[in-house]
C-alpha cells in the first residue's frame, strides 16, 4: 500500500520510492529509505501536508508526495502471517504480535519485486525475449501488430523476483497509433522501476529513435541489444559500450531467440533498480539552441505552476507540448492554472515554425536522428553503405579525418575576413553620423558644463563604441549561420579530438567560438555540456576567447600603431587568447578539475538551409544586447568618467597658466607666429595638468606605479580601470581623456600619436600598444561575464577566482611582452 494510506497512529515500513529524478533523491534523502519505520504522527483525511516521524526525525509530506511511496503496513502484515500460519500452525498463531524487525525483513523482500517493461520497436524480439525469461509460452510472430496487449510474467533471479510485462510494439511514443498511448499510459500509470528498452541490432537507426524519447520521458532503464546474432552476421561493427558511456544507459547484447544474454540483462536491471550501476546516469537529448530556449521556458513554467504531477518529467511535458501532443495538451488542460502555459506555448509554436520554416514536430523529430547519427558516427562502422543521402555525403568530406580540418580552418578564417572587412563601411557610416551629432549639439548649445558634458561625455563615450555594432553584427551573422545549417555540431565534432586533449569535450568547442562573438552568451551556451568538468573549465577560459567587445580597443590600436600589419596584429590577439586558453585549460583540468569525464553524445543534425528570419532574430538579439549595455553600462560609465576627468575645474597651476597665456597674449615683443605657438604649448600644458589634477587623474596616478612596469601611463591606466566595466569603455575612456582642445580637427589615433609625457616622449609606442592589446586581452573580463559565471557556476567563488587569475595572468604577460620588448629594441638601436 501507499504511505499516504496510512492513518495516525499506524505504522508502515518502506518498501520502495517512485518517481524519478531530483524528487526521488529529495524523498530518500529524507530519510525514506527501503526497511525504515514511518509513524503516522498526523494524517487528517482533508490535511495536506501530512506529518510523519522518520528515523527519529519529524518531518511533514505533501499528500501526492506521500502516495509516491510504497509500504506494507501492520495490517498487512498480519493479514499475511495469518495466511501463513494457517499452513505453519506456529506457537503464537493467533498472539496478533510482530516484531518490529519481522515487519522489515518483510519489506526489503518486497523490495527485491522488480516491475520491469518491454518496450521496443515491432518485431523486435521483446515477445521471444519474454518468453525466454518467464519461461512462458506467448505467440511468437514475424509481423508486427501480434501483441496486442500487455502480458505478464513473473520469475526470479539472483534473489529479486521480476514481474515483466510484455508491451505492444512501438516505433514512437507519439500519441498518434493506440499501441503508442497504450505504451505512453503504462508508464505513467503503473510507474515500472526499470524498463528494458529492446533494440533490433540490425536496425539500430530506426530503433533507437524509441530510446531518444524514453531518454526524454527520464525513465530508468536498460538496453536489450537484441538480435546481436544478426549484427554479429553483418560484419558491422558497433561499440555499444561506448554508446552505453554516452547516453548513461548499460547495454546488453541479447539473442532472445537462443537466450543468450539475458541473464546478464536481468543482473543489469537490478543494478539499475538499486542504482548502483556505474554508468547510470540522465542524459538529455540535445534539441539545439533555438528549440532549448523554449523548452525551458515552458519547463520554467510548468515547474512554477507547481500542480504537475511528480512521476513526469517537466521537460518532457514541455517538449511533448512544444510538439502539439494531444494528450499531454489535455493532460496540462486538467491542471488549474495552466491557461497561459498553454498560450505561450501556441505562441512559441508559432514562433519556432516562422523561424525554422518547418513544424516543431519536424523540427524535434530532426533533432533526435541528429542525436542519433552523432552517436553512431563515433560507434558504428557499417560493412557497407546502403544509402546515401546529402547530408551523409556532406559529413563524409567536412567531418573527414584530415579535410575536415582544412575546411573548418578556411571557414573560421572567411567568418573573421568578412567580420572586419565588411564590417569598415558600415562603421564609416556611422562615424561620420556621431561626428555630426558632436558637431551639431557643438554648434547649437551654449558653452558650459552641460555641453562638455553631452559633446566629449556621452557623445564621444557612447558614439566610440556604437561604431562596432557593424562587426558585431556580421559575426553573429555567420555564428548563427554557422549553428543553424548544422556545420557547428560538425566543427565540434572533428574538434573533439583536439578539445579532448584540453582535458574538454567537443562540446566545449561552440561556446568557445561563440565567446569571440560575446562571453556573457557563451558562458551560457555551456549548459548544453553535460560534464560538470569540462564545462566548468570551459566557462573560466572563455574569458581568455577575445570577445567582439575588446575588438574596439584593438582596431584603435592597431589603427595608430601597426597600420601596416593591422591583421596580422590581429590575428596575433585572437591565437594569443586560444593559446593561452589552452594552457590554462590544461592547468585547471591537472589541478582543479582532475576526475575523469563521462562520455556523451554529440549531435549531428541533417544540414539544413537557414532560414533568413532565424538568422535576423538572432542578430538583432545580439545588436538588442549590444545596444542595452550601451545604454546602461557604456553610458554610466562614459558620464561617470567624464565627470572624474572634468572635475575639479581650477587649479593653483591651471591658473598660473591661464595668466601666462593672457601674458602672452597681450605681449608687444613677441611675433604673431610666436604667439600662436606659445599659447598652444601653455594650452597643451594646462590641459595636461588639468587631467593629472582631475580626479580621475589622482585615481590613474595611484594605481599607475603598479602598471608602470607594462609600460602604462595613467591615462592608459585609468581607461583600464573603467574598462572592467565593459571593455568597449576602455575606448570611449580614452576617447574622453583624449578629447584635447576642441578646436582641433585630430582624430584619436592621431591624437595618441601625438600624446607626450613631461619629459617629451610619446606616452604610447608600438610596444607599448601591443602590452596594452595584451592586457585588454586577458585582464578582468566584463562584470556581465563574472556575474554569468557565478550564475552558472552556482558559487560566487568562482567570479573571484576568474578576476583573480585573469588580472594575474595578465599583469605576467604584459610584464614579460613589455621588458623583453624594451631590452630587444635597446639592442637593435
Ligand atoms: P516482437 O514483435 O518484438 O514481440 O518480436 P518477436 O518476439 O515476436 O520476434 C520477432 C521475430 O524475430 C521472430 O521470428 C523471432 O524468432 C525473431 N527473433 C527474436 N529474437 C531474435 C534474435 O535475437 N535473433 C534473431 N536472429 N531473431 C530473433
Ligand atoms: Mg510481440
Amino acid at each position: 500500500m501507499r504511505l499516504s494510506e496510512l492513518r495516525t497512529g499506524e505504522k508502515g515500513v518502506i518498501v520502495k520510492v517512485m518517481g524519478r529524478g531530483a524528487f526521488r533523491k529529495r524523498i530518500i534523502e529524507m530519510g525514506f529509505i527501503r526497511g525504515k519505520m514511518v509513524d503516522v504522527i498526523q494524517n487528517a483525511p482533508l490535511k495536506d501536508p501530512i506529518h510523519y516521524k522518520v528515523m527519529g526525525y519529524d518531518v511533514s509530506l505533501r499528500r501526492s508526495d506521500a502516495a509516491l511511496i510504497e509500504v506494507v503496513s501492520e495490517t498487512e502484515f498480519a493479514h499475511l502471517t495469518n495466511t501463513a500460519q494457517q499452513y505453519t500452525e506456529s506457537p503464537d498463531a493467533d498472539s496478533g504480535f510482530y516484531q518490529d524487525n519481522e515487519l522489515e525483513a518483510l519489506a526489503l523482500n518486497k523490495g527485491k519485486i522488480i516491475n520491469v517493461a518491454l518496450i521496443g520497436n515491432p518485431n523486435c524480439g521483446k515477445t521471444s525475449l519474454f518468453n525466454f525469461a518467464s519461461g512462458a509460452h506467448e505467440h511468437v510472430g514475424n509481423y508486427s501488430g501480434v501483441t496486442v496487449d500487455a502480458k505478464e510474467g513473473v520469475f526470479t533471479q539472483n534473489g529479486y523476483t521480476f514481474r515483466i510485462v510484455d508491451l505492444p510494439g512501438t516505433y514512437s511514443l507519439s500519441a498518434y497509433t493506440p499501441e503508442e498511448l497504450y505504451v505512453r499510459r503504462h508508464l505513467v500509470q503503473e510507474q515500472p522501476d526499470v524498463v528494458i528498452n529492446v533494440v533490433d541490432a540490425s536496425n539500430l537507426e530506426r530503433n533507437l529513435y524509441l530510446t531518444t524519447q524514453l531518454i526524454d520521458m527520464d525513465v530508468r532503464m536498460v538496453i536489450a541489444l537484441n538480435m546481436y546474432d544478426d549484427l554479429e552476421k553483418s560484419g558491422n561493427k558497433f561499440d555499444h559500450e561506448s554508446l552505453a558511456g554516452m547516453i548513461g544507459v548499460p547495454i546488453i547484447p541479447t539473442i532472445s531467440k537462443t537466450g543468450f544474454g539475458i541473464e546478464a540483462l536481468f543482473n543489469r536491471v537490478i543494478s539499475v533498480y538499486e542504482e548502483t550501476d556505474p554508468i547510470l546516469r540522465h542524459v538529455h537529448v540535445n534539441y539545439g539552441d533555438t528549440l532549448e530556449k523554449y523548452i525551458n521556458a515552458l519547463r520554467k513554467m510548468l515547474k512554477r505552476n507547481g500542480t504537475v504531477d511528480k512521476t513526469y518529467s517537466k521537460r518532457y511535458l514541455a517538449i511533448k507540448l512544444l510538439e502539439n501532443d494531444k494528450e499531454v495538451k489535455q493532460y496540462v488542460q486538467s491542471l488549474p492554472e495552466t491557461k497561459p502555459i498553454l498560450e505561450t506555448c501556441n505562441q512559441y509554436s508559432q514562433q519556432l515554425e516562422e523561424m525554422l520554416k518547418e513544424d516543431t514536430e519536424t523540427a524535434l523529430t530532426n533533432a533526435r536522428y541528429g542525436f542519433i547519427s552523432g552517436a553512431l558516427r563515433e560507434t558504428f562502422v557499417a560493412n557497407k553503405i546502403k544509402e546515401v543521402s546529402s547530408t551523409q555525403i556532406i559529413d563524409l568530406f567536412v567531418t573527414h579525418k584530415v579535410l575536415g580540418f582544412p575546411i573548418f580552418i578556411f571557414f573560421m578564417w572567411f567568418m573573421f575576413e568578412a567580420t572586419f572587412k565588411l564590417g569598415e563601411y558600415p562603421m564609416q557610416w556611422i562615424e561620420w553620423g556621431v561626428e555630426q551629432i558632436g558637431n551639431f549639439v557643438r554648434n547649437f548649445m551654449p558653452e558650459g558644463p552641460l555641453k562638455d558634458l553631452l559633446v566629449d561625455g556621452i557623445i564621444g563615450g557612447v558614439g566610440g563604441v556604437i561604431v562596432f555594432l557593424p562587426n558585431i553584427l556580421i559575426l553573429y551573422l555567420f555564428i548563427s549561420f554557422m549553428e543553424d545549417s548544422g556545420y557547428m555540431a560538425r566543427a565540434a565534432f572533428i574538434m573533439d579530438k583536439i578539445m579532448h586533449k584540453m582535458g574538454l569535450h567537443g562540446k566545449s568547442f561552440i561556446p568557445l567560438v561563440m565567446g569571440f562573438g560575446c562571453n556573457v552568451p557563451a558562458i551560457m551556451a555551456t549548459r548544453t555540456i553535460e560534464s560538470r568538468n569540462s564545462r566548468m573549465i570551459t566557462m573560466l577560459i572563455n574569458p581568455l576567447m577575445s570577445c567582439s567587445a575588446r575588438l574596439p580597443v584593438y582596431v584603435l590600436l592597431t589603427g595608430a600603431f601597426f597600420a601596416e600589419n593591422a591583421s596580422t596584429v590581429l590575428l596575433l590577439m585572437y591565437s594569443s587568447g586560444i593559446l593561452l586558453a589552452v594552457i590554462v585549460a590544461k592547468l585547471f583540468k591537472r589541478f582543479l578539475f582532475s576526475k575523469e569525464d563521462v562520455p556523451f553524445v554529440m549531435e549531428l543534425p541533417p544540414y539544413r538551409m537557414p532560414t533568413s528570419k532565424s538568422i535576423l532574430i538572432h542578430m538583432w538579439e545580439k545588436a538588442k544586447q549590444y545596444l542595452h549595455k550601451m545604454g546602461g553600462i557604456i553610458l554610466i560609465a562614459s558620464i561617470l568618467i567624464w565627470f572624474l576627468g572634468y572635475f575639479p575645474r581650477e587649479t593653483e597651476q591651471g591658473k598660473i597658466y591661464e595668466s601666462q597665456i593672457e601674458h602672452v597674449n597681450s605681449s608687444n615683443t613677441l611675433s604673431e607666429k610666436e604667439k600662436t605657438e606659445t599659447v598652444t604649448e601653455l594650452n597643451r600644458l594646462k590641459n595636461m595638468e588639468h587631467q593629472q589634477n582631475s580626479y580621475i587623474g589622482r585615481i590613474g596616478q595611484a594605481i599607475q606605479p603598479a602598471l608602470a612596469p607594462l609600460g602604462f601611463d595613467w591615462k592608459i591606466s585609468v581607461s583600464l580601470l573603467s574598462g572592467m566595466a565593459a571593455k568597449e569603455v576602455v575606448v570611449s575612456t580614452l576617447s574622453v581623456l583624449y578629447t584635447g582642445d576642441s578646436e582641433d580637427s585630430q582624430t584619436l589615433p592621431e591624437r595618441l600619436q601625438a600624446d607626450k609625457d613631461k619629459e617629451g616622449n610619446p606616452v604610447f609606442t608600438p610596444l607599448v600598444a601591443l602590452s596594452m592589446m595584451l592586457f585588454v586581452l586577458i585582464y578582468f573580463p566584463c562584470v556581465a561575464t563574472v556575474i554569468a559565471i557565478v550564475n552558472e557556476s552556482k558559487s560566487w567563488k568562482w567570479g573571484v577566482f576568474v578576476i583573480v587569475y585573469t588580472c594575474t595572468l595578465a599583469w605576467v604577460v604584459s610584464f614579460t611582452v613589455y621588458q623583453l620588448g624594451s631590452i630587444l629594441l635597446n639592442l637593435i638601436n
